[in-house]
């Protein structure tokens, strides 16, 4: 029997995904993406020798053996790729130069806590034992949604051991709401930076728990060679890609999607269409707007949406190892500055030298990355040498604010880059330049239900991209791509086939 033919409009990790899995199943795919590269948000880009890294800090999952550690290697993205583990999440430096290191491993972070804040202990024993208690957990499914029969969602509660009530109370609290229980400002300061104010408790300890146990670490070799893994495994395994090809409209006949259209007025057609792009550009620029299940409809119009950043990117002709043992470090500024519209407290600084593949010899990678907003930096764009001086005066006050902690770094700057809500949405369509989706607060399944792969009166249509799986990430991507040929399997009455490259 002729392979049925897939158009995937992206090659995120979501559409590559999709990609190697349906030719894992048979389909004939066809990946057609706008950019010039592989990833979509999980990219990099280089100046003068220096590679920006834009996406990974942690790949949930980055060690053997872990919950979806299978998918990395049916993907091909983590065969032979070392994976740089940090002791330390956050390293917070207040302004008096106290230090409190957000240590992965709960007993030394507890043991740590106590000796900055004895008065603390209690709040600090209650993070540490959900770190315990969620060291082992995985939300990982095997299967989308739609497939779940009575004794698979019995199955998940079953393994969920018990565990509901605390998703309740973890998901109920917001970090900020949990710092205010810290005395110690110091402490109190490190709750609300760590994962974000607004974000759940359990966002933090679900970084923490895969964390202690090491398995999630920085991809050596960063996002753009961990997509081009994929590709490479997606072209390895007979799969099509076409660059610079943007859609512009799903085409449609007598209810049924069946194929594409792109920006040169050429037409693909396909048996089915799976977008993985953006979900918002996909049902009101891609379609008419009108076909929306409620899901859909209530996400896109009241979904707390995850908000941008700015990342200042240095190449510096040095290897800056002060910040090996963690991720990143957050440092209180003597004075506030106001930049991108946004008043600054706190300076972020990330440090790649532990990925010498990222920079000359003797030399790293620093980022800074701030919350930003992109209505702010959309409407400035409209005057580009305003935007231009706003990111240029950015990039100068992050240089300078990173020069006071570690002196002798502004000289050693050899390259500079900013890149800002815009950028991402210029890039990737991502709505308003977000990264992630939407929040997960405890009130999500309730109010929305989980969202659907498919748009109700338009059939032969899926919908993979990372914002099907909120809060999203590389991991929701992957899985998005996977589960939307999970469906098409079930519905062509196919077995799903999940294979790992062969060495
Ligand atoms: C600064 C930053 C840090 C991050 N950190 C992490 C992290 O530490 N860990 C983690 O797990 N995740 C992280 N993420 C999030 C992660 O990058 C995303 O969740 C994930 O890559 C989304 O993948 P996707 O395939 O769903 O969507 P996208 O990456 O947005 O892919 C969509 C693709 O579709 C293409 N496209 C869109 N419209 C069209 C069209 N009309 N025609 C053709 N092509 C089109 C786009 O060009 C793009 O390539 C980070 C992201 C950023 C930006």
């Amino acid at each position: 029997m002729a392979e049925k033919t897939l158009a995937i409009i992206g090659a995120g990790i979501s559409g590559l995904s999709a990609g190697c899995y349906g030719r894992m199943n048979g389909y004939r795919t066809v990946i057609l993406e706008m950019h010039g590269l592989p990833g979509g948000l999980c990219t990099a880009w280089t100046r003068n020798g220096y590679t920006f890294d834009g996406c990974i800090h942690w790949l949930t999952s980055s060690a053997p053996g872990d919950s979806l550690y299978g998918v990395w290697e049916e993907l091909g993205a983590v065969q032979g790729r070392p994976v740089v583990d940090h002791d330390v999440f956050w390293r917070v430096v207040g302004a008096d130069g106290r230090t409190f290191s957000l240590y992965a491993d709960p007993d030394r972070l507890l043991q740590h806590m106590r000796e900055l804040s004895p008065q603390d202990a209690a709040p600090a024993a209650e993070l540490c034992r959900w770190i315990r208690k969620f060291r082992r957990f995985s939300m990982a499914m095997d299967k989308p949604r739609e497939l779940m029969s009575g004794p698979d969602v019995l199955k998940l509660v079953v393994r969920m051991g018990g565990k509901l009530k605390d998703l309740r109370i973890l998901s109920s609290t917001s970090m900020g709401e949990f710092s205010k229980r810290f005395k110690d400002p110091l402490l109190a300061a490190g709750m609300r930076l760590a994962v974000g104010e607004s974000t759940p408790l359990i966002g933090l300890v679900m970084t923490l728990a895969p964390m202690s146990r090491r398995a999630a670490g920085f991809p050596v070799g960063g996002s753009l060679a961990f997509a081009q893994a994929i590709e490479r495994r997606y072209k390895g395994l007979g799969g099509e890609i076409r660059y610079g090809a943007k859609v512009v409209q799903i085409l449609e006949s007598d209810g049924n999607a069946v194929g594409v259209r792109l920006a040169d007025g050429s037409e693909v057609r396909a048996d089915y269409v799976v977008s993985a792009a953006d979900l918002r550009h996909t049902l009101t620029s891609l379609l008419d707007g009108r076909r929306q299940d409620e899901t859909h409809r209530a996400l896109l119009e009241t979904g707390d949406l995850y908000p941008s950043c700015v990342q200042v990117s240095f190449g510096v002709r040095r290897a800056f190892h002060e910040l090996d043992e963690c991720l990143g470090e957050a440092f209180e500024l003597e004075t506030p500055l106001r930049l991108g519209g946004e008043d600054v407290e706190w300076m972020t600084v990330r440090s790649y030298a532990l990925d010498p593949s990222l920079a000359p010899s003797g030399c790293s990678v620093v980022t800074s990355i701030l919350d930003a907003k992109w209505e702010y930096w959309s409407a400035l764009r409209a005057d580009r040498a305003a935007y231009t001086a706003e990111k240029e005066r950015v990039a100068a006050a992050c240089a300078e604010a990173i020069d006071r902690r570690y002196p002798g770094f502004r000289d050693a700057i050899e390259a500079t880059d900013v890149a800002t809500p815009v950028t991402f949405e210029r890039y990737t369509g991502s709505w308003k330049g977000t990264f992630m989706t939407w929040r997960l607060t405890p009130e999500f399944e309730k109010r929305y239900g989980y969202v659907r792969k498919a748009v109700p009166g338009l059939d032969n249509l899926y919908v993979a991209s990372m914002w099907t799986l909120p809060p999203g990430g590389i991991p929701g991507a992957a899985q998005a791509g996977r589960q939307v040929i999970q469906l098409l399997c079930a519905r062509d009455q196919k077995r799903f086939v999940a294979t790992k490259p062969r060495l």
